[in-house]
């Protein structure tokens, strides 16, 4: 990656992080296989996918987690819950 196309890449994210898009994009990002760039994201988005071992199937069960779609029964009936399935 040269400099001009990092700062290309900058300027396509007007400077903001495109996982969170409140922090600046400050780090670049790269595939730890294969060491291809895939964008630039801040310290942190920087680090949560790795922390995920870069796997998209567990990034996307732990935003379900987050948002109470995996664990949270729902009300049927009174008293009555189901559980996600
Ligand atoms: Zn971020």
């Amino acid at each position: 990656m040269t400099e001009a196309d990092l700062q290309a890449m900058l300027a396509a994210r007007a400077g903001s992080c495109p996982i969170c898009s409140d922090k600046p994009a400050e780090h670049v990002d790269h595939d730890h296989e294969t060491g291809r760039v895939r964008g630039i994201l801040c310290f942190a988005c920087n680090a949560a996918p790795g922390q995920m071992r870069d796997r998209p199937d567990a990034l996307r069960r732990a935003a379900d987690y987050l948002e109470g779609i995996v664990w949270k029964p729902t009300l049927v009936a009174p008293g009555v819950y189901r559980l996600p399935s």
